[in-house]
């Protein structure tokens, strides 16, 4: 990658890559889990409303038991006669879930509806304790539940089908079980655990959510969302695309603060001194060396940010003043017509005349000749008031721009720049010279002074001073610099010279 592509793509296409690939995942995932989420809530209520079911079945087989046995009562003591024998099938014919019935009298003997009489019987401390007291039974392969009922004279054991339990399960799950209270507690069974508040029983299910199979029953819905992840990290990859305008590289350098000033002397070889600095602009790059302005003064100038930036530099070269204050230097700074349009830009640079001022630095605002402009009402105006201010005014670029003759009579300037394209052309011979000549010419008949930029070698050096120019600006003295190498150079100059 060039360093051009380098510098104006600000959005790597790996980082492109990565985010639109990050993004269909948060979305992708994010999705996924409210689904989820979703499903399991539905899953957990739609089990509670089985258990509930389950749960509600068993109830009233065992409310059947309770009034099987409650309606014993009148046959409390009795013998086991005919008669209660009757009564006792009786209850089993028009209860369906019950098996068999057994009544005990406190001190005598027992009577079944299966078997008619029965021996006399302990009874055990549960059977006379704990309401409901329940057994499981299971004789020729059925299996049945003892409900004990207590009460002061008696004893009923109600044999509830087990049949019916199993049924009650099936509104559960397949691996669902039902406990009598005292075995839940003995044998404390893991799983999802749904206790009866009436009736001393447990019921207990699988505890696991079946993840695989509430992805399976949301497929639909989660390929869509995985339709749209895509959709949308596809979007992500062409808007950051899109993004990587100048306008945004421009406003992410400035909003990391990448801008800053490198100053280059320009020397009078008049007063042997070092007249003044002018002010370059750079941007902080990867590889650490500055970026040069060809690479995003023109971005800036098209894009209307060239104040912008320039009010970023500009603030940081108060901060550099102290190198170059009570030198008698001028500082040169690089305007366009923007900023002389742009009222809150203007006034920054009165501000910062101000505060030049105060460090005893001059400004010279040197005005481009790239962009093309004329002199209207309020740009006059404008000159007049950077004047007032103390700047003094220079082209820049003579010779390079639109129209240098009216220029000078519209800017009326204290300096004429000529760029180091021409100063090349001495010694060039042909058009070129005579260019060059032509615009030394101008400075001579209008007596506006000169400074020569990109004076590289002694000859160009010598070649401009015979034609009278005594301002100079190039790498034969000093490329542009932070400001601390400057000082020391001013400091040392003529010496170095
Ligand atoms: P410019 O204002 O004409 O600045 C002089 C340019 O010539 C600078 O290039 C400087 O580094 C280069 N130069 C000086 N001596 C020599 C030399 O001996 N040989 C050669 N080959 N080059 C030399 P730079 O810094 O790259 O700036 C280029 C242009 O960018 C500037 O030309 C100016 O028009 C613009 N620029 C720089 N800073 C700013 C700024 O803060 N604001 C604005 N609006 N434009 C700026
Ligand atoms: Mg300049
Ligand atoms: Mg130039």
């Amino acid at each position: 990658m060039n360093s051009d592509n380098e510098f104006l793509t600000i959005i790597r296409p790996y980082a492109r890559v990565f985010t639109a690939i990050l993004t269909t995942l948060v979305l992708f995932c994010a999705g996924v889990m409210i689904v989820l989420s979703y499903a399991i809530s539905a899953d957990t209520e739609e089990r509670e409303l089985k258990n509930q079911r389950a749960s509600d079945y068993v109830s009233s087989l065992y409310r059947e038991a309770e009034t099987a046995s409650r309606s014993l009562d009148p046959l409390a003591g009795q013998l086991c006669t005919e008669k209660t024998l009757r009564r006792l099938r009786h209850i089993v014919a028009v209860n369906p879930h019950i098996r068999s019935i057994n009544v005990y009298s406190r001190n005598s003997t027992g009577c079944s509806s299966l078997e008619g009489s029965l021996p006399l019987r302990p009874i055990s401390y549960s059977e006379s304790r704990v309401p409901f007291y329940t057994t499981m039974k299971q004789e020729d392969g059925y299996i049945f539940y003892m409900v004990y009922f207590s009460s002061p004279s008696y004893l009923t054991g109600v044999a509830i089908n087990g049949f019916f339990v199993r049924d009650a399960l099936r509104y559960i799950s397949p691996d669902a079980a039902f406990y009598p209270l005292q075995d839940f507690m003995e044998l404390s069974p893991q799983g999802y655990v749904w206790e009866n508040t009436h009736y001393p029983f447990v019921l207990v299910s699988s505890d696991s959510i079946n993840i695989q199979k509430l992805i399976l029953k949301s497929r639909a819905v989660i390929f869509f969302i995985l339709a749209v992840s895509l959709l949308v990290g596809w979007l992500t990859y062409i808007s950051t695309g899109l993004i990587n305008t100048p306008r945004f590289v421009l406003r992410y350098y400035l909003h990391k603060k990448s801008f800053y000033p490198v100053y280059q002397p320009v020397i009078s070889t008049r007063d042997n001194k070092v007249a003044g600095v002018e002010i370059l602009m750079r941007c902080v790059s990867k590889t650490g060396h500055g970026t040069p302005p060809a690479l995003f003064i023109p971005l800036a100038e098209q894009s209307g940010m060239i104040k912008d930036l320039t009010s970023q530099l500009l603030k940081k070269v108060r901060d550099d003043f102290t190198y170059f204050s009570d030198r008698g230097l001028y500082l040169a700074v690089n305007i366009t017509s923007d900023i002389m349009e742009c009222p809150h830009a203007f006034n920054e640079l009165l501000k910062f005349t101000e505060h030049a001022r105060k460090n005893n630095l001059e400004v010279l605002a040197e005005i481009t000749e790239r962009q093309s402009f004329s002199l209207t009402v309020q740009l006059s105006e404008k000159l007049a008031l950077l004047r007032e201010a103390g700047v003094r005014i220079a082209i820049d670029d003579f010779g390079t721009g639109y129209s240098n003759l009216s220029s000078i009579t519209q800017l009326d300037p204290d300096y004429l720049k000529i760029d180091k394209d021409f100063t090349g052309y001495s010694m060039a011979g042909g058009v070129r010279e005579a260019l060059l000549e032509s615009v030394l010419h101008i400075s001579a008949t209008t007596a506006i002074p000169v400074i020569a930029e990109g004076i590289e070698t002694p000859a160009q050096l010598n070649y401009m001073r015979d034609r009278g120019v005594w301002m100079f600006q190039g790498y034969l003295f000093s490329p542009p610099s932070d400001a601390r190498r400057i000082s020391e150079y001013i400091c040392q100059f003529p010496h170095t010279v």
